[in-house]
Formats: structure tokens, sequence, C-alpha cells
């Protein structure tokens, strides 16, 4: 199960300053009052930012493994938030999916780009969508990066959705969430292979 981690550090600041050393976790989630057997269960790494190592620990009665996600990186997808924004940034602003990705990811090729991307779109809108619902103060919003850019304020967006829309992280899709990834209709194609069960990103970059 993914925890947040508050903090303000970017990716590359979390890597440099080792900062999941300083991750704690004063009791177990599940039970509070202890007497559990919870404690640490060491680290694990992430392939983007390299160097990046995540905090974990263990309740050995609810057979639950707790990592500390800082607000900087993607739940299950490889590297930070502001990667994932600054991506669909470009689709939001150019002609074309085909025209934003031109140049990007040259090492998989145009239609690997744009399975790469189309799978970042489908959960940010569906983000997005979940939020205007959830929050009156988003109501109006289009699930569009520059419309909540306007509405809230920010610079960047969705490290700002992982600490201020903290409710609804169990509900709300990766990368921003800790929820499940959306189902797809009956007869659709799912936007990308459904595994299960672990922490660390699912994606190879
Ligand atoms: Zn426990």
């Amino acid at each position: 199960m993914q925890i947040r981690f508050a903090t303000d550090l970017s990716a590359a600041e979390y890597v440099r300053q080792q900062a999941w050393k300083s991750a704690a976790l004063d009791h177990c989630p599940l039970h509070s009052k202890g007497e559990c057997g919870f404690a640490r269960h060491g680290l694990y790494s992430r392939q983007t930012p390299a160097g990046t190592k995540i905090a974990r620990w263990y309740c050995p009665q609810g057979h639950i493994t707790f990592s500390l996600l800082p607000d900087c990186l993607s739940s299950r997808l490889p590297g930070s938030l502001i990667d994932v924004e600054t991506a669909i940034n470009e689709v939001e602003n150019a002609r074309s999916q085909e025209a934003a990705v031109f140049g990007l990811r040259i090492d998989v090729g145009l239609t690997g780009v744009l399975r790469w991307i189309r799978r970042r779109l489908f959960l940010i809108r569906m983000t997005l969508r979940l939020l205007i619902k959830f929050a009156p103060v988003l109501q109006g919003c289009r699930p569009s990066i520059s419309s909540f850019k306007a509405a809230l304020g920010v610079e960047y967006v969705l490290p700002a959705l992982r600490m201020s829309a903290e409710p609804y992280l169990y509900v709300l899709p990766p990368p921003v969430g800790f929820g499940p990834r959306p189902q797809c209709k009956k007869g659709e194609k799912p936007p990308f292979q459904h595994k299960t069960g672990t922490d660390p990103p699912l994606e190879g970059e």
C-alpha cells in the first residue's frame, strides 16, 4: 500500500538528499495501538530518477507493506509527476498527439510513444474529471492541465493535487492517486496491461 510522504522536495532533490532516510511512519496505519509487529522493511529502488529509493514498512499481522511515496513522484509509473504533467501539457498545446510526441522517446518509435502518452492522458483526464466531481472549488473546470492551473494558481498542477487532494488519494487513479487503475468498459481495449500487487512502478523506462 502506498502512503503519502509529504514533502515539497523536487524529484532531483529527493534523490540528492536521500530524503527516504527521513521518511517516517510512527505507527501502523492498520493498528494505531501497535502490538502488531509493525517495523521498517528496507527500501526499494526506482529506475527514474536514477538513484531513487522508497522507504517501506511492514505489518506482519495484516501482511501488508507500506511504501512512503514522496509528493514529487508518480505512483505506479516511472519518474516524477512533473514529467507526466510536462508531457500532457505538450499534447494539450499541440496540433495533434503525433505533433506533440514528435522527437520524444525515439527508443520506442511513434506507435510506442503514442501508447505511452495516451496511457498518461487517460489516467490524468480521469483524475481531473473525478476531482471536478468531488471538489466544489473545481466545479466549472475542464479536465485539462491548463484549466486546473488557472483554477489553482500553481505552476504545476499534479504535485499540487497530490498535496491538496489527500482525502481523495485512495479513489484517484495513478500517477497522482494511490487508488486502483480505472477499469475499461466491456469490449473496450485496456489502456495498458493490468498487473497487481507491487508498489514499485510497473512500467519500465
Ligand atoms: Zn499493523
